[in-house]
């Protein structure tokens, strides 16, 4: 029988339609006045299937016996192309923490084509860490096991969790060993190789559109902005002036959708340069990302970041903003209008504000945000998230809990939180009076709501999730993976499909960051190395 993958509908629109790089072969360039370059993925010697998501499989109707096929392994490990498949790599640039830095590429990522599924979907497939292409630089091309079991995990729990992002396939070992100096240190050891397939409807990111500017080549840019409007924002119209602003306010409004999503679960990117903005407000390219444990404006996992601190927590918005600025940047030669790119900018500020508030009332069980009182609540809260080590995720589940219909003892309202805290005994009579009077101040603003407390519990769990990819966790699922168990990446992967529900058999994964993993590496500090 023929193979499902054979009978995927290829609609390869981005490289039908967009210019081709007219040099062939793999050596690093620069590729001018082209948005791709035709690669194939590298054969590697001995793939095996680490684990695959169901639902990403369902979105192209491949079963379970279809992902466990040994076809399926050789296609998406880079081995086989299924019929219809064309592979390319991208070109874009971007700002890398700040600097503009150029042409950077798809490295190691390579597209295999755009499906249309029986929804009438287009969803590009794309391997990561499948070889060598013209955009490699002095880089291998390829991916470890670690950073791919990231990726692959991360991208499907913030899916169940509800945040924008590019969807996991398949996750493979190739069989190869691949040197990596994770910390930079001067020791290279060699780990085990690996490919992620993601899924995403586009791979464009705003430095698809930068490196056009950044070339004086205004045609070229205009025919991928073009490009993107006609494929990923049909209902915006036929392009022209009054198009493209639209659409970069839509953008806006999408970043700013994804950027509250990110603050609302305590996820940390990590490495927000303009090369990894999706275009669409996807979460895009999972490196040094990670979690917040313990509330913490300030904390970055990118310790190649550990200086500045630029991609911290609490200036993801920021830097949001920032990066948007350079897409007005560079998509200004085709509206040559400073006021409408500048007041979509402000549109991106007050939108993030607004909607920001919103996730915070609802995270706390309120109704609409009421600026008189919430302003305050909201700023309060902030402020005794910081007075000792708090984890964030406990919190809000633990805060849920607390009952705002029977008199509560202040004894009795601090030991709802108790498991919250990382340092009990730090919990001095000072910190407990301001962690309570703003309980107080929180409980007469639920009862001005008039929320019963089973609703507002109710309401409270289904945005504040039980179950997050902590990191010592990820970590632990990788230390199994690299003695060749995959168990935990797939027990994570499951638990990880219903964050918000209770799963008291999966308890203990929900529990506070251990003492071991406060420094260990991969549970607190990360690098590029990936
Ligand atoms: P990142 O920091 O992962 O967003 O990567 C920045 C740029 O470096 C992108 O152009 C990547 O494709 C490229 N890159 C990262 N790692 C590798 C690698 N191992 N081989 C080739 N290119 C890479
Ligand atoms: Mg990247």
């Amino acid at each position: 029988m023929q193979n499902k993958l054979d009978q995927l509908q290829f609609d390869n629109r981005f490289i039908h339609e967009l210019p081709a790089d007219q040099t062939s072969g793999l050596h690093p360039r620069q590729v001018e006045g082209a948005c791709y370059s035709a690669v194939t993925p590298t054969p590697v010697t001995a793939p095996q299937l680490v684990a695959y998501a169901k639902e990403v499989a369902e979105l192209f109707d491949l079963s379970e016996d279809d992902c466990k096929s040994d076809y399926f392994t050789q296609v998406f490990a880079g081995n086989k192309l299924a019929k219809g498949m064309q592979p390319y790599a991208m070109c874009y640039g971007g700002h890398q923490f700040g600097n503009w830095a150029g042409q950077l590429g798809d490295g190691r990522a390579i597209n295999l084509g755009e499906v249309l599924n029986q929804q009438g979907e287009r969803w590009t497939m794309q391997l990561k860490g499948a070889g060598l292409t013209p955009y490699s630089r002095t880089a291998d091309g390829l991916a470890v096991l670690r950073s791919s079991v990231r990726e692959f995990l991360c991208s499907e729990a913030m899916h169940h969790l509800g945040v924008p992002t590019t969807r996991a396939l398949s996750l493979v070992t190739t069989g190869e060993q691949v040197v990596r100096d994770m910390f930079y240190s001067g020791n290279p050891q060699l780990e085990k190789g690996a490919v992620v397939c993601r899924v995403a409807p586009s791979f464009i990111r705003f430095g698809s559109f930068e490196i056009h500017a950044a070339r004086n080549n205004v045609d070229l840019l205009r025919e991928l902005v073009g490009y993107t409007i006609r494929t990923h924002f049909p209902h915006l119209g036929r392009p022209g002036v009054t198009t493209y602003l639209a659409w970069f306010n839509e953008v806006c409004a999408k970043t700013a959708e994804m950027i509250v999503q990110w603050q609302r679960v305590g996820f940390v990117h990590g490495v927000m340069n303009t090369d990894n903005m999706s275009i669409l407000g996807l979460t895009i390219d999972y490196g040094p990302y990670g979690w917040l444990d313990n509330y913490d404006p300030d904390w970055t996992p990118n310790t190649t970041d550990r200086e500045y601190r630029r991609y911290r927590f609490g200036n993801q918005p920021q830097i949001a903003g920032w990066n948007l600025n350079q897409l007005a940047n560079a998509i200004y030669p085709l509206i040559e209008q400073v006021e409408p790119l500048q007041d979509a900018l402000r549109l991106y500020s007050q939108t993030f504000i607004d909607s920001y508030q919103n996730m915070i009332n609802e995270k706390l069980g309120l109704q609409v945000f009421k600026p008189a009182t919430d302003k305050q609540l909201q700023d309060d809260l902030l402020k005794i998230l910081v007075l000792t080590e708090t984890d964030m995720t406990i919190f809000y589940r633990k805060l849920a809990n607390i009952s705002t219909e029977i008199d509560l003892t202040d004894a009795q309202l601090m030991a709802e939180l108790q498991a919250a805290y990382y340092h009990p005994e730090q919990l001095t009579e000072a910190i407990e009076m301001q962690i309570i009077s703003w309980l107080r101040q929180y409980i007469a603003r639920v009862q001005q709501d008039k929320t019963d407390d089973m609703r507002r519990k109710q309401m409270m769990n289904s945005v504040n999730p039980k179950y997050v990819l902590r990191n010592y966790l990820a970590q632990l699922a990788i230390d199994k993976a690299e003695q060749g168990d995959n168990s935990m990446v797939n027990e994570l992967l499951e638990v990880l499909r219903h964050p918000y529900d209770e799963q008291p058999e999966h308890q203990t994964w929900a529990e506070k960051r251990p003492d071991w993993a406060r420094t260990k590496a991969g549970c607190s500090m990360l690098s590029c190395s990936s």
